[in-house]
């Protein structure tokens, strides 16, 4: 479904990729799809899902890693196309090229291995009193065609062959991304890779395919469309809840994993800040402005005890923060959203500023932000906790661990939670676990939340609003079981059995539910 065209050829109907430094078009232009192009794209995954899920293992993890081999080979021109629509820096993009080639391959090794078919296998019982039980083998299989919405902050390893498509297709489900706006060009460089790799592995066509135009009208219409069996989005509570909504209203509803919003809050105890109060607030500021703070893990709600240490952290970040430079931020809307949303605490009566980082010269310029008012301002004003995305945070002064505990119940829910912590902080900190476990998705200690390994341990989901459903993750191999689904075959003949579930399967399994083997 790749359709770039050149800005001369692309006519009315184009729209361009924007240098994000300058906010111009570049000369690429890209020819919008349509509602047309939406139900094309659809019945081609839906006419190769039933091949694509028959794949075996080995195939389906040779082609997870050809899109790996096909992203690298595009070389240093996706990196430069990335830098110049995202405004990020080489390194970064160079680091989220090895994540998305990284997660390809760890999801190629958990098809591999077989344990995402979750075999179970209850053998027959005829002679079990007063009823036998029939025989039950469970496998899992994917959902069906997934549609895919590429995140902005991400534009290698959260879009067109990031997570979700990863965890999508290493599930057997077909992909048809809905491209970022923000970043056209680089979608296309790397649609072109999966297609390629496509080809390659002699899978069909409608395995996998990329859309791309402006406005919400096209993801509207691939989520209403029939055909889609799931959703993964990453962006703004507003963009993911207005899907949810439209899967929910479909004749057949259909799940949404959106990761939405969060503010990561990070709770520094008190001997940790007595210890290390003053080095603590400079590395804040180090993950506070990382990336323009255009993280969904950034730290945006800091909460401490009021004391020494909580002085010693607050004039060591006062000292760092306004030698942070600005930073070009993805897009002048997103700019625009971060500029309302400092100013809205700046102009704040019960909010004061610690500090802000230096002004930057240009368009969409990310100023960071240190602000900080009291629990019982934060518990009286449900907006302060509202997530401001790029380099702001507000820290909660509270007066007592009963003030702390108070302001975190208030809290939404979070990608991610923080503990700073010392040996004589132990206490505090079992009795935060819990709270926090109600909270976060993921708990961290003497950490940063920046940052997220790709492993099998991982969470990154959390209750709403960090995701619209808080059972599972969308980073790590643990995202593969969103597209899939159980299903159990009772007294079926061996030979009308899956291979995965016969009596001479090498798949890893349950007999009677202990792992066999
Ligand atoms: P966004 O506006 O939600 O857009 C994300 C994707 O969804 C885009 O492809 C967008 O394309 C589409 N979309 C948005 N609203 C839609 C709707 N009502 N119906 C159908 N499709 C819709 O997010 P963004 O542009 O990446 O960033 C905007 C804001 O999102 C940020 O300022 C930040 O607050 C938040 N954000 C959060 C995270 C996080 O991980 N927590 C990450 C990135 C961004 P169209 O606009 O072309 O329809």
């Amino acid at each position: 479904m790749t359709n770039i065209q050149t800005a001369e050829t692309a006519g009315n109907d184009a729209f361009r990729s924007i240098d994000a430094a300058t906010g111009l078009a570049t000369g690429e232009a890209f020819a919008v799809h349509g509602a047309d192009d939406v139900a094309t794209a659809c019945a081609a995954a839906d006419a190769a899902f039933d091949a694509y899920r028959a794949t075996d293992n080995a195939a389906r993890a040779d082609f997870l890693e050809r899109i790996g081999e096909e992203i690298v080979a595009l070389g240093d021109t996706l990196i430069v196309t990335a830098m110049r629509e995202s405004g990020l820096p080489r390194a970064r993009l160079e680091g989220e090229r090895g994540r998305t080639v990284g997660q390809l391959k760890l999801f190629a090794g958990v098809v591999r291995r077989g344990g995402w078919m979750g075999v179970r296998i209850d053998p027959a019982l005829p002679d079990r009193a007063p009823l036998p039980r029939p025989d039950l083998r469970l496998r899992m299989i994917p959902l069906g065609p997934v549609a895919v919405f590429g995140a902005s902050n991400f534009p290698l390893a959260f879009s067109t062959a990031g997570g979700d498509t990863a965890s999508a297709l290493a599930a057997g489900c077909p992909v048809v991304v809905k491209g970022h706006p923000a970043h056209p060009a680089t979608g296309a460089m790397v649609a072109g890779a999966i297609e390629a790799a496509v080809a390659a592995c002699g899978l069909p066509k409608g395995v996998f395919s990329h859309l791309v135009g402006p406005g919400n009208d096209l993801g509207s219409t691939l989520v209403q469309d029939p055909r889609i069996a799931a959703v993964g989005f990453t962006g703004s509570r507003a963009g993911g809840l207005a899907l949810v909504k439209l899967a929910q209203a479909r004749d057949v509803p259909i799940p949404v994993y959106a990761e939405m919003s969060s503010i990561n809050p990070v709770v520094l105890l008190p001997e940790a800040l007595k210890a290390r109060g003053a080095a603590l607030g400079t590395a804040f500021v180090g993950s506070l402005t990382m990336g323009a703070g255009q993280f969904c893990t950034n730290p945006g709600l800091v909460l401490a005890i009021e004391g020494d240490g909580l002085d010693a952290f607050v004039a060591a970040a006062a000292t760092a923060l306004p030698d942070a430079p600005a930073a070009t931020m993805l897009t002048g809307g997103i700019h625009a959203a971060y500029q309302k949303g400092v100013e809205a605490l700046a102009g704040h009566d019960a909010v004061k500023t610690i500090a802000q980082g230096k002004v930057g010269e240009g368009v969409a310029q990310g100023q960071a932000a240190f602000f900080e008012t009291t629990a019982a301002q934060f518990l009286s004003d449900a907006a302060l906790g509202h997530e401001v995305f790029g380099a702001s945070s507000l820290l909660v002064r509270c007066a007592d661990e009963n003030e702390l505990h108070a302001v975190l119940r208030a809290a939404e829910g979070q990608l991610t939670a923080t503990i700073q912590m010392d040996a004589g902080d132990a206490g505090m900190a079992s009795r935060l676990i819990p709270l926090l476990e109600r909270k976060a998705g993921r708990i961290l200690a003497n950490g940063w939340p920046t940052g997220v390994e790709v492993a099998h341990a991982m969470v990154h989901g959390g209750p709403f609003p960090a995701t619209s459903d808080g059972r599972t993750t969308s980073v790590g191999s643990l995202a593969i079981d969103r597209f899939l689904r159980p299903v159990s075959y009772q007294n079926l003949l061996p030979e009308l059995l899956p291979a995965c579930v016969r009596d001479d399967t090498d798949a890893p399994r349950l007999i009677d539910g202990v792992v066999a083997g």
